[in-house]
């Protein structure tokens, strides 16, 4: 039985691919590639044999997954001898339309093509990695497991703006959430470590990276998140602001004359913990405010109290939580950030270990007290494995094996 699966995720100027085996999450190989189109590229391939490195001019997304199959042969493992099973593309907005992973086709890529102005970064991106995925690899199932999926269970209340009719029903303007699979993932995770089914637990997943959102998971379903029509909303992140008073921009726009594109550009590129204290990499912001560098010490504080508005306003819509969820970079890393976060909410239910919030792993773990009504987890995310799972079990339902 064939259970290996290509990941892809494919950006504007890059290429991130993983060969998964989507029952256990191991990757045998993975690698990314880089600056395509510039004058140097960079293409990193982890595999069996260890780590190669190389530098040299790529310059279109085909040659970049043509040097990934090269990497394959030469370093290993032949992509012919694990017999890959189907083909998982990273898709970041699948609009109303796409509830589930999707088998590729011409349809398809056009519906993808259709949602381009909803995610104008993104999408053309991923799209261009599904062609050439499809040229190159004409006999394997492709499929499309899109970031926004996960969240298209969300009630009416909780993805309707209150706007105009025709902006939502002729503009497509609601909440559709993102970091889908990952939230997905780790609330399954959430649910295994409690030895419970997923339909039977209710949780807060706080996935903190570069980009962060926060989202409510009831019996296994996502029922509220915190990254609305873009990526750009909720919680404060890197480089983006999450919520601001929606009228910022319109007076940005009079007193600076600022246009649409640059207001949003700030939001997306020039604020969040950057625009506090300089310093998008949290490494480093925490660095700085062990320094007692002011901007990062209050860049530091907006960023955790932003997370516990959240959790607070998430128990509220779930009403009993069984399990709070850190996750991603900052989130796996950063005891810091976890306990300042839920800090005062024991009567929440919510009460954290100190030692075990402090120790090192990079297992899933609980870093609540025993008597902690509510369980607090750190779960390393694996969006991989979870493309992975859902595309093989989209290709396998299809086949009734
Ligand atoms: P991600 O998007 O999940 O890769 O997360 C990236 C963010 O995680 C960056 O802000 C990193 O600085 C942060 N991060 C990674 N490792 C650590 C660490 N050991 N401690 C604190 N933050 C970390």
């Amino acid at each position: 039985m064939n259970d290996h699966v290509l990941v892809i995720n494919a950006g504007s100027s890059s290429l991130k691919y993983s060969l998964v085996d989507a029952s256990t999450g191991k990757a045998p190989a993975a690698g990314l590639i880089e600056r395509i189109g510039e004058s140097q590229g960079r293409h990193i391939h982890r595999g069996p044999g260890g780590e190669a490195e190389h530098t040299a001019s790529i310059p279109t997304h085909e040659d970049a997954l043509r040097a990934a199959i090269d990497a394959f042969g030469t370093y290993g493992p032949s992509l012919a001898e694990v017999e890959i099973g189907a083909i998982g593309h990273r898709v970041v907005h699948g609009g109303s339309r796409f509830a589930a992973p999707t088998l590729v086709d011409d349809e398809v890529i056009a519906a993808v093509t259709d949602l381009v102005p909803l995610a104008p970064l993104h999408n053309p991106a991923n799209l261009e990695g599904i062609r050439v995925a499809r040229r190159l690899f004409p006999q394997l199932p492709q499929v499309a497991v899109f970031d926004t999926a996960f969240h298209q269970t969300l009630p009416p209340p909780a993805y309707t703006y209150a706007v105009p009719l025709s902006w939502r029903e002729e503009h497509g303007v609601r909440r559709y959430g993102f970091h889908g699979t990952s939230h997905a993932f780790v609330s399954q995770e959430a649910a295994r470590l409690l030895g419970r089914d997923a339909t039977n637990v209710n949780v807060i997943v706080l996935h903190l990276g570069n980009g962060c959102s926060a989202s409510a998971v009831e019996a296994g379903r996502s029922v509220e998140t915190s990254m609305g029509l873009t990526p750009l909303e909720g919680l404060v992140m890197g480089t983006r602001s999450g919520d601001i008073d929606p009228a910022v921009p319109a007076y940005l726009s009079r007193k600076l004359g600022l246009t649409a594109e640059e207001i949003e550009h700030d939001l997306n590129s020039a604020s969040g913990l950057k625009g506090l204290a300089g310093e998008n990499d949290f490494r480093e912001l925490a660095r700085l405010r062990a320094n007692g560098d002011e901007g990062a010490g209050l860049a530091f504080d907006v960023y955790c109290h932003r997370i516990r508005k959240y959790v607070g306003a998430y128990y509220a819509v779930l009403g009993t939580v069984d399990a709070v969820v850190f996750t991603a970079g900052v989130g796996e890393h950063s005891p810091e950030v976890r306990a300042a976060s839920l800090r005062g909410l024991e009567r929440l239910g919510i009460v954290l270990d100190n030692d075990r919030n402090v120790a090192r792993s990079t297992e899933a773990r609980r870093i609540s007290t025993d008597d902690s009504e509510v369980s607090v987890f750190v779960v390393p995310t694996n969006e991989e494995w979870q493309i992975a799972r859902e595309a093989l079990g989209l290709v396998r339902s299809r086949h009734g094996d």
